[in-house]
Formats: structure tokens, C-alpha cells, sequence
């Protein structure tokens, strides 16, 4: 056979075909979404279309342009590929967008979660999209010039795409601003340009808050002494629905234990973000959303001003991902990776891990901090997805058939409800559990404070997950259930009564309320404590 030598193509083709491939086809979510909201179809629809691919081909250009070095173009291509195939496959399949909190969650994720999310479909994605295209890539020779010549070319081919961006901004001025303008997601789906902005955003998001953290609460002390010290289980939900618990009126009886346990459920709470990355520091922050948001340097929380009060606080994690900063400076364990042959199987731990060798592990704290007060933190798996089904023991799986598939837009509507509700059924069970084990410690005045993160889409309006930026998520993924347990003999110290909180069921209450609250409930007293956000306070009868 005669083996033909091909020609080096000019790097500026290379880098245009790239460009183009991902504009195109790692947009298939944009067209959908524009489709979906009949912009495609209308007037000027094409033209919109048009103007948008040719928008991120021309800036992808642009940026390629700048990298046109020999050991550079290659693999900087080659990880856009693969970006823009990610990107394009969660957009699609779980209709989410990628925004800064976003890319945070990512980059913070912990590797052992990813096999939750893996399928076949993601594989051929990567293999078609990203995977193939890399493979001709690289057999094909480049036409790389004497240094002096490829920097003129590549300002010259970044020049050329800013300039393409400019002119097509301007040509569909009107449609384009009012697109956007109205359809805020549009943005974040604008394919692979949106991941290289979050990661940006989330890197200088980062950068900019200071290390050294602010003091907080050093003031603190208990107020009363006398009588017997406090004990809290504070159990931190994961992806929980409000609206999917049986006490808070859902038309399944979800919590049968929690309804035996004579509770407290305020129906009407709200999380801070709309992913675990985003809500937990904020829930824990002394500072509320606002302030949190807005922050330039991070302070201690919660826990620090406990600890600072002379409370013993203990931190027990079922979440490979952590506890994301929040209990750094506390006595901290992780139970995700234990060997328990029971609540262990296949390599993940079931929540009630959290509740085994529970009274050693209290016994393990400070004496002289225990005498003073305990507080645990119970940060549960709960009903983190899409993996549902996996999160529940086969006896807690009440509700049959459960949707198995990671894919979750493949699953009927009422199997994946099947295996949310489960996940419920199965917090329901750890929940009931810890009260009953706080009713044994006669040594202490014991509750029980459940609140979960953030809430959960489950296909409505075809939306999965969770994540959403938070002026555009559904209520469901803000919607949090916020639940507790006090004993008689906390009721009666405190001045407490569960039935006065069962009346305040109604009551507006955010995460903002959270670090006031756990305060009031352990009679802590700061200076950063503020009355009136205290969700318990209003109840409070001396
Ligand atoms: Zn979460």
C-alpha cells in the first residue's frame, strides 16, 4: 500500500473545526431549551440560534487563538472537548445549568460520589463527543511557525473572533438583549464557555475571602447553670422535600416514626442555596444568606461559638464529600468509610452508622465540656441522588417498584418517586432511632433538631436534582423540612413547649434562623446571638 504523508494543516483550521464542533453539537441543550421555549420556532428564531452558536464559536476562537503554542493547542483542545461532552450530557439529561456554585460543588466533589453518576449513556457521550474527536486531533500534523510569526497570528486570530463576537452582539442587538434578558438560564447554558466561566468565578470566589477567619461569639458562656446540662443531635438532612414528609400533610405516609414521636414540624422553611456546597457553611455562618453571600472574609460558626461557650461538640459525618469546612476546628469523625458488614454493604454506609458506638463516642469528650453540654452533628447521606434506591436497606423499601437507573429521566415518574419517598422512609427510621436513643440519656435534657440542606427536583418540568442558581430553582429545591424532638425534661427547662411550636407550624423560617436557634435551644449567651432569629424563642415561656 502506498503510505501517504498528509499535509500539516494550518493551526487556525484545527482551532476553527474545534470551535465549531463544540458550538454546535455541545449545545444540543441551548437548541432544546430555545426550542422548549418556542423562541426557535418564532420570528428570527434561526437568526437567534445563528447569532448564539456563532457567539461561542467566535469566542472559543478567540481564546484557542491564544494557545496556538506547539505543546499548548493540543491538549487545551482536547479539555475543552471533554468539558463541553460533560457539560452537554448533565445539561441534557438532569436539565441543569452550570453556574459558579455549580462548578464549587464540582470541584468539590469526592471522587467516590462519581460512581453514582456514571452510565452507558455517558460513556458513548464522551466517547463520541470528546473521546473520537481527540483521536483525529492528534493524527493530524499541525503547521506550527517561527515563534515571532504565530504570536502575530494568534493575536491577529484572537482579534479576528473578539471581533466576530462584537459584531454579531450588535447585528441582533434587540432580539439578543431581550432573550437574555428574559430568560436568565440562557447564559448558563451557553456551552463550554459557562464551566470556564463558573470555574473562574468559583476560583476567584475563593480567592477572595480572606483565610484568617473572624472571631465570633468569644463572649459566649452559658447562661443558666443548675439542673441538668443540655444534650442536642443536631442530624444535618441531605436533599430533603418538605413536602415529601408524611407530617408535613404529604399524601404518603412517609414518617410513621417521627408521627409516633410526638415532633414539632415547621412547614414552612427555606435552605440557604440549592446544594450542599452552597447551604451548609451559610446554615452554619453566624452572618444569614445576605451577609453570607456578600461576605469578603469567612468567620468562625456555629460550632466555634459551642466550643467557645465550653460545650462539647462532636461532628459525625456519613458523607464521603464532609462536612465542607464547617468542622474543621471541632472533634470530627467520618463513618462513610466504615467496615460495618450490616450498614455497610457494597462499600457505602447506611445512615444509621451514625447512631452505632454512640455512647462511646460521647463518652470519648471532655468531661469537664460535657458537664457543661453536648451537641452532636449528624451530617446524614439522606436522599442524595440520583443513586436513590441505594441509599435505603431493602426493609425500609416501602414504596415498590423503585426507579434503579442513574439515569433518571428513563425512569417512570412514580417509581422515581418510589425511591425518594424511600430515602424518606428510611431518614424517618434514623431519625426515630436517635430519639429514642436521646430518651435513654437520663443524664441529660435531650432534643433533636433535623433540618436537611436543600430540597430536591424529582422531573417536574422535566427538572432533576439540584443545584439550580437560586433565583431560578423550583420551590423544591428550596423547600426544607425543619423538624424537633424535645424531651419532657428539655421542655421543661427550656420553656419550650412542642405544642406552641406545633402551633407556630405556619411560621416563615429560613437557615438564617439556624446558628440563633441552636444557641437559645443549648442557653448559650453572645453577643451574636439576635432574639429574633431564634425560631424557638417566640415559644419560649420563661
Ligand atoms: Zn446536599
Amino acid at each position: 500500500m502506498n503510505k501517504r504523508q498528509s499535509r500539516p494543516l494550518p493551526a487556525a483550521a484545527v482551532v476553527g473545526a474545534a470551535s465549531a464542533w463544540m458550538a454546535t453539537a455541545g449545545n444540543a441543550p441551548l437548541w432544546r431549551e430555545l426550542q422548549g421555549l418556542g423562541l426557535l420556532q418564532a420570528h428570527g428564531g434561526w437568526l437567534l440560534a445563528i447569532t448564539l452558536g456563532g457567539m461561542v464559536a467566535a469566542a472559543l476562537f478567540a481564546l484557542l487563538s491564544l494557545a496556538t503554542w506547539r505543546p499548548l493547542l493540543k491538549p487545551l483542545i482536547a479539555v475543552l472537548l471533554f468539558v463541553s461532552a460533560l457539560g452537554a450530557y448533565y445539561m441534557w439529561t438532569f436539565h441543569i445549568v452550570i453556574d459558579g456554585a455549580m462548578a464549587t460543588n464540582t470541584l468539590q466533589t469526592d471522587w467516590r460520589e462519581v460512581k453514582g453518576l456514571l452510565t452507558w449513556r455517558l460513556v458513548l457521550v464522551l466517547l463520541l463527543g470528546a473521546a473520537l474527536p481527540t483521536w483525529l486531533l492528534w493524527r493530524v500534523p499541525l503547521l506550527h511557525r517561527p515563534w515571532r510569526q504565530q504570536a502575530w497570528r494568534n493575536a491577529l486570530g484572537t482579534f479576528a473572533g473578539l471581533a466576530a463576537v462584537i459584531a454579531l452582539v450588535l447585528l441582533s442587538f434587540q432580539p439578543l438583549a431581550s432573550t437574555m434578558r428574559n430568560h436568565k438560564e440562557i447564559r448558563y447554558l451557553l456551552n463550554p464557555l459557562n464551566a470556564l466561566w463558573a470555574t473562574g468565578q468559583a476560583a476567584f470566589a475563593g480567592r477572595h475571602v480572606q483565610r484568617e477567619l473572624l472571631p465570633v461569639g468569644r463572649d459566649a458562656k452559658l447562661l443558666a447553670a443548675g439542673g441538668k446540662p443540655r444534650m442536642l443531635v443536631l442530624v444535618l438532612g441531605e436533599t430533603g422535600r418538605s413536602g415529601n414528609f408524611g407530617i408535613n400533610g404529604y399524601d404518603r405516609d412517609t414518617t410513621p416514626e417521627l408521627a409516633r414521636a410526638d415532633v414539632a414540624s415547621f412547614r414552612n422553611a427555606w435552605s440557604c442555596g440549592t446544594s450542599t456546597a452552597a447551604s451548609v457553611p451559610c446554615m452554619f455562618s453566624p452572618l444569614g444568606r445576605d451577609a453570607f453571600l456578600a461576605r469578603e472574609r469567612d468567620t468562625e460558626d456555629l460550632l466555634d461559638v459551642l466550643q467557645h461557650a465550653g460545650l462539647a461538640v462532636l461532628w459525625i459525618d456519613n458523607q464521603p464529600g464532609g462536612c465542607k469546612g464547617v468542622c474543621d476546628r471541632v472533634p470530627n469523625v467520618n463513618t462513610s468509610q466504615l467496615k460495618d458488614p450490616l450498614l455497610c454493604p457494597d462499600g457505602e454506609c447506611r445512615d444509621e452508622i451514625l447512631l452505632a458506638g454512640l455512647d462511646d463516642r460521647v463518652a470519648s469528650l471532655p468531661a469537664e465540656r460535657r458537664r457543661n453540654g453536648v451537641v452532636l452533628v449528624m451530617h446524614q447521606m439522606g436522599s442524595h441522588g440520583p443513586a436513590y434506591a441505594q441509599r435505603t436497606p431493602a426493609a425500609f423499601k416501602r414504596f415498590l417498584p423503585e426507579c434503579t437507573s442513574n439515569h433518571l429521566p428513563d425512569c417512570e415518574p412514580a417509581t422515581l418517586r418510589n425511591a425518594y419517598d424511600n430515602t424518606i422512609a428510611y431518614t424517618d427510621h434514623v431519625l426515630g432511632a436517635t430519639i429514642r436513643w436521646l430518651q435513654q440519656r437520663a443524664d441529660y435534657d435531650t432534643a433533636m433538631l433535623y433540618v436537611a440542606d436543600h430540597g430536591e427536583s424529582l422531573g417536574e418540568n422535566n427538572l432533576y436534582l439540584h443545584g439550580l442558581p437560586y433565583a431560578l430553582a423550583p420551590d423544591v429545591q428550596k423547600h426544607v423540612p425543619w423538624i424537633t424532638w424535645l424531651s419532657p425534661g428539655f421542655e421543661q427547662a427550656s420553656g419550650v413547649a412542642t405544642s406552641c411550636l406545633r402551633r407556630n407550624a405556619q411560621v416563615h423560617v429560613t437557615h438564617d434562623a439556624l446558628f440563633h436557634s441552636v444557641l437559645g435551644l443549648m442557653q448559650v449567651g453572645t453577643s451574636a446571638y439576635r432574639r429574633p432569629l431564634d425560631a424557638y424563642a417566640g415559644c419560649q415561656q420563661h
